[in-house]
């Protein structure tokens, strides 16, 4: 990596008050929770598994429902914890900037770790939620069903079928959750993107409203993305290594005199 970087967007960092983070699976591979497109991501081990992801085969077919639950009940999310990652977030909202974090994960280890101000663009691997009536409780419930020998646990309420309270693939992302969203975006002064290989939409596009709306774009990530040319400056290395070095550097915000 060029020794030249990393100043760089520590210059970015103290210079910054809002600050909107663009979080993605990356950022919990070192909670031991798989990404897609990673070197080790799932659709490289496992490109069957993405059939569970897709709504109309969940729907029509439930072999598909079957294997997802067998995903579920197995899961590193039920018992994964907060790394160093997470943490560096936190403290870099201790400095004094305001810091919003759209994340793009499903495992709630962010808000765990202590962040405020996440919003959940792809929802919450924690709740299930019905297709039909959208009754949505604990997912331990559907899963102590699934162990307990229900192949396909049913809504209580109306019977329809159940998923976790995630955005699958054809499914529209809650527009209030966008909406805060861009506006974060949208007034910040430094866009960071960790862990994302923003290839999803309409999550990746929130880099061009920070761009568009005159942020600097600093991406975190340990392989190219289709948006490091937009980028003031590209760091390529560990989220855990990286991002807690620069943090534990980062200035107190002091409002500049003029
Ligand atoms: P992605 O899998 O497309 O990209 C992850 C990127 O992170 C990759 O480019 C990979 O090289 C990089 N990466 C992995 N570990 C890293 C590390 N330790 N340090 C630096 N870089 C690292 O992920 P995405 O862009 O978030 O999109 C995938 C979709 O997958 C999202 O919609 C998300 O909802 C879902 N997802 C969530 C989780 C989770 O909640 N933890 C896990 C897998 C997938
Ligand atoms: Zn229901």
């Amino acid at each position: 990596m060029d020794d030249n970087i990393e100043p760089q967007v520590l210059a970015l960092l103290n210079r910054a008050r809002r600050i909107f983070v663009l979080a993605g699976a990356g950022m919990s591979t070192e909670s031991g929770i798989q990404d897609f497109r990673g070197p080790q991501g799932l659709w490289r081990t496992n490109p069957a598994s993405q059939r569970i992801f897709d709504l109309q085969a969940y729907i029509e077919d439930p072999a598909v429902r079957l294997a997802a639950w067998e995903m579920r009940s197995s899961s590193p999310i039920l018992t994964a914890e907060p790394n160093r990652g997470h943490q560096a977030l936190v403290d870099l909202s201790r400095t004094g900037r305001d810091i919003t974090i759209a994340t793009q994960n499903i495992d709630e280890l962010q808000q765990r770790a202590g962040s405020r101000n996440v919003l959940e663009l792809h929802g919450t691997f924690w709740q299930s939620r019905c297709l039909d009536c959208d009754d949505r409780r604990s997912i331990d419930e559907a899963i102590t069903r699934f162990q307990s020998g229900e192949d396909d646990p049913h809504c209580f309420r109306c019977g329809g079928i159940l998923r976790t309270d995630t955005v699958a693939f054809g499914q529209q992302l809650d527009p209030r959750v966008v909406g805060a969203a861009m506006t974060a975006a949208s007034t910040s002064d430094l866009a960071l993107a960790i862990g994302t290989s923003l290839a999803v939409f309409p999550a990746a596009g929130l880099c061009d409203v920070a761009i568009q709306a005159g942020a600097d774009l600093v991406i975190l990530n340990g392989e190219p993305t289709g948006y490091d040319r937009q980028a003031r400056a590209v760091l390529r290395g560990a989220i855990g290594e990286v991002l807690p070095r620069l943090v534990s550097q980062v200035d107190v915000y002091r409002p500049s005199p003029n």
